[in-house]
């Protein structure tokens, strides 16, 4: 049983256990320097107040020091926010402008440790450009804490500042705690990385396409490579693509069988459940967070395989082995399992993307907070779309739903949610144009029965019109998708190539966690029999 003191405190019983075994691995003495101003972002306040001295706690390698606005210190520093956390100030300049909260906590630890360590984890390649830097940097990585894929994004400025304490300054900023900072950048979405002074990138980036833009302050896209390298990173029994429930349990299931599996995850862990607010349908759980279930598949997962993120496969070669092929190098298999998921659709109407990021967002989890007593729309009628509509609403947003047809297609019980909080819903209606200078500021409506045009006033368009599967490296090796790209596959998840395997969201179908999870195990099981029969089974017809 917990202690009354136990229940207070911001690190709960697993996660200080889980701690204590990261921290054995820092290397030197890291000190974090915790500055706030009394009655100013309070609970906060006291949130890194009590984060930081917890973590002393658990390792005597950390070493905090506190300090109020007006003294000594926080003139030296130049603090000027409540609260503001600067880790290990006397070699790096590395500052948390707002508590690490929520997601945060996360890069917050992965940066103490490369401190202790004086490594920034960059690979040679983004050492050696960084090495080119002339001149002084700031970067401002804007985020919220219910974002998953800010923690990336603060990695990459982070492991900049390490590797450059000469010329990077990097400044995580949390929008909640200071949203007048976020509003001088027009933050509609995050993570938002601005620097010095000039909006480069919004979206978790690849650390190639960070140092690029750092170096140059001009927004770049992935280079295509041109001849991969032919180092070979693992040599295992199955690849898995894609850690999404569907790849996550495949990974379970192949390792528990006696299968050697690794995941490789263009991004970060978790798939679409990562940003889905609430998911009501996993049984076992009347009501949990998408992410909190996804951190529990991935802790799990990760006690039977290797998960590698930010390891996108470009591309896939059958031979004698299938080989997937990475920027970094090649793995070979026995076996591939496609588990890429699907991503969302957009609405394909002028002003989408060009304010993308200033009110158009796909992700609720993520950009809903920005609008908070604001008004926005959600597009779509199906469950993301009443999920989302759901999500903003208990924000405090004024939410109005625009759906195309007659009728909704999200599951009742959801529909009689969404009209429990009277959120509004507008049928037969189609989005014509999302208008805006700087920011959304209206939708342009047309009613499909009548023809009649309207608009809108909005400061968001949330987009929840489904899913298009994230299937062309599968079509790239000639495997059988369906016309909307849905890979095809048998009763045991054979695609149309031996040896090569899909589940989950890029098979289409239902597109539930549950049927993901199943079909990531079935896969898994079918590996296994073709593998250890040692004759490979066509797909059944
Ligand atoms: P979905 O079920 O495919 O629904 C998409 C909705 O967007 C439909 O209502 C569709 O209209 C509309 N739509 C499609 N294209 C459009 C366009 N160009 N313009 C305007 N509207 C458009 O997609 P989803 O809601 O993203 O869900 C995807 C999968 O995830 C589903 O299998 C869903 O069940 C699952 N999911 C489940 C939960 C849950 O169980 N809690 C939560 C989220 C998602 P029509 O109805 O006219 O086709």
């Amino acid at each position: 049983m917990e202690s009354k003191t136990e229940d207070t405190r911001v690190l709960k019983d697993d996660a200080r256990k889980t701690l204590e075994k990261t921290f054995k691995d820092l290397k030197r003495k890291v000190v974090i320097e915790v500055f706030t101003k009394d009655g100013v972002n309070e609970p906060y306040n006291q949130l890194s107040q009590k984060f930081a001295a917890e973590l002393s706690e658990i390792s005597d390698k950390i070493v905090v020091k506190t300090f109020k606005f007006g003294d000594e210190r926080s003139k030296k520093m130049g603090v000027t926010r409540s609260p503001t956390i600067l880790i290990d100030p006397d070699h790096y300049r590395i500052i948390y402008t707002g508590a690490p909260a929520g997601e945060e906590g996360r890069s917050f630890i992965q940066t103490i440790l490369m401190v202790s360590r004086d490594d920034s984890m960059l690979s040679n390649k983004g050492r050696k450009r960084l090495a080119e830097l002339r001149d002084k940097r700031h970067i401002q990585v804007f985020v919220t804490a219910a974002c998953p894929y800010c923690p990336g994004e603060v990695q990459n400025a982070n492991a900049a500042a390490i590797e450059r304490p000469d010329l990077v300054v990097s400044e995580v900023v949390e929008s909640a705690e200071n949203l007048d900072l976020a509003k001088q950048f027009n933050v509609g979405s995050v993570p938002q990385t601005v620097i010095n002074g000039k909006i480069i990138n919004i979206g978790m980036q690849q650390e190639e396409m960070f140092i690029e833009g750092l170096i140059t302050l001009v927004p770049h896209e992935i280079p295509k490579q041109e001849t991969a390298k032919d180092d070979v990173l693992g040599d295992v029994d199955l690849i898995i693509v894609g850690a999404g429930p569907a790849g996550l349990t495949a990974a379970i299931y192949a390792a528990r069988a006696g299968l050697h599996a690794i995941v490789l995850e263009k991004s970060v862990p978790g798939g679409q459940v990562a940003i889905t607010p609430l998911v009501e349908n996993w049984p076992g759980m009347i009501s949990v967070p998408g992410k909190q279930l996804v951190d529990l598949m991935v802790a799990h997962a990760k006690t039977y395989a290797h998960i590698h993120d930010g390891e996108e496969v470009l591309e896939i070669k059958v031979g004698n082995r299938i080989e997937a092929v990475t920027l970094n190098g090649r793995y070979l298999g026995n076996a591939l399992l496609l588990a890429t998921g699907a991503t969302h659709k957009k609405v394909g109407v002028p002003g989408e993307d060009r304010l993308y990021g200033k009110g158009v967002s796909y992700c609720a989890t993520c950009d809903a907070f920005f609008y908070k007593d604001r008004k926005v729309v959600v597009i779509g009628g199906g469950n993301t779309a009443m999920t989302d509509a759901l999500y903003i609403d208990s924000i405090g947003a004024k939410v109005t739903v625009i759906h195309r047809r007659d009728a909704l297609r999200a599951e009742k019980r959801l529909v009689d949610s969404v009209i429990e909080r009277k959120i509004p819903i507008l049928l037969n209606s189609i989005v014509t144009e999302i208008k805006g200078d700087k920011n959304v500021e209206s939708v342009a409506i047309k009613d499909v029965l009548t023809g009649k045009e309207s608009t809108i006033e909005t400061d968001a368009a949330f987009v929840a019109i489904g899913e298009t599967p994230i299937s062309g490296l599968a079509a790239s090796v000639g495997v059988e998708t369906d016309e909307a790209g849905f890979i095809v596959v048998d009763k045991e998840m054979r695609t149309s190539i031996p040896r090569i395997y899909a589940a989950g969201d890029v098979t289409g179908g239902v597109r539930q966690i549950v049927t993901a999870t199943g079909t990531g195990a079935t896969a898994a099981l079918t590996i296994f029999n073709d593998l250890t029969s040692g004759k490979w089974t066509r797909r059944k017809e």
